[in-house]
């Protein structure tokens, strides 16, 4: 018998205020307006040209709006800006910036709400409810300090404890092997098309720690997994790859590949979390439709079209803005 339990799993930070957007005149600068922000500061990366050159992802913070940008002028590169802040999706804005005072607006659309499924295939299932839930809302804490602006909604939890063919999937094994051992799991166990699956078992490549991700709609978890690695399986899913061996970063970041302090996401791999297409938000979800996207590779070298994956606009990890 298939159990349903909806799960409302937020982070109770989540709930935030939202301040009245404040006006006043910046002189001839360029300035950028915060529409629908959540009442926190705001950081951009802005691409355009200044008396010093052409500017490429130069950052700005402030909690107060408009954020002044100083004079900018038009690139013969990119005129655009991107706007994070916590709890809405990294924003993209055109920005044909003239000689003259330029004014636009960067209009945040709400945090993307995605459901997911979890099956629990390995019991005790409470156990491993309460498991998955505790995940959730790490995940959901994290997403919400480093402006991921995704939240799940619903995160179902199936009880599939009791299912004959449960005890097959137990161990899986490595998932890079390919599809062929994806399948099953979808044949088996069960699958919601359209969805992230997140499949709960014993023991993934051999470690009761470990989880996998196909880079798409399925997700392995172990048994004794940390809480922090499902912001790491998901972090591949949106096509994220490790930092294991860049010097940018350490184990704090989301897609350390062995750690349990995961927490930190730069602004670099917000961006390609929501604009590369490989990303489940638009291969799986299409949640964002008609919006820009950016096939960006791991790279430590900004282009005018990518950030580097190491940019930051705050600093985390022990790590400065760049
Ligand atoms: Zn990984």
């Amino acid at each position: 018998m298939l159990v349903i339990t909806p799960i409302k799993c937020r982070a109770s930070a989540l709930a935030l205020g939202i301040l009245p957007v404040v006006l006043f005149l910046t002189g001839c600068n360029d300035t950028v307006n915060v529409v629908n922000g959540s009442g926190q500061p705001v950081g951009l990366l802005v691409d355009g040209q200044d008396s010093g050159g052409q500017l490429n992802d130069r950052a700005f913070v402030s909690a107060a709006s408009p954020l002044n940008v100083g004079q900018l002028s038009s690139s013969p590169q990119t005129n655009e800006v991107i706007g994070f802040t916590n709890d809405r999706p990294p924003k993209y804005l055109s920005a044909p910036w003239t000689s003259g005072s330029d004014a636009f607006n960067v209009d945040f659309r709400p945090a993307i709400g995605i459901p997911v499924t979890v099956w629990i295939v390995k019991g005790p299932f409470a156990e491993q409810r309460q498991h998955a839930i505790e995940a959730c809302i790490r995940t959901s804490a994290i997403w919400h300090n480093e402006r991921m602006g995704i939240i799940f909604t619903p995160f179902n939890i199936i009880d599939a404890t009791a299912d004959p063919q449960a005890p097959l999937h137990y161990a899986f094994p490595n998932g890079d092997v390919g599809d062929v051992v994806w399948k099953p799991l979808r044949d088996d166990i069960g699958f919601v098309a359209g969805q992230l699956n997140i499949y709960w078992l014993d023991t993934v490549n051999g470690g009761t720690g470990s989880g996998w991700s196909n880079f798409g709609a399925q997700i392995a978890m172990g048994k004794n997994s940390g809480d922090e690695l499902l912001s790491h399986e998901i972090g591949h899913a949106f096509s994220l790859t490790h930092v294991d061996s860049d010097s940018n970063f350490n184990v704090d970041n989301i897609m350390h590949s062995a750690s349990n302090t995961r927490q930190y996401s730069t602004e670099g791999q917000l961006f390609r979390a929501h604009l590369n297409p490989s990303s489940i938000l638009n291969v799986l979800y299409s949640a964002r439709l008609g919006e820009v996207t950016r096939s960006c590779s791991y790279s430590n070298t900004a282009t005018f079209l990518c950030p580097a994956i190491q940019k930051r606009v705050w600093a985390d990890g022990g790590f400065p803005p760049n």
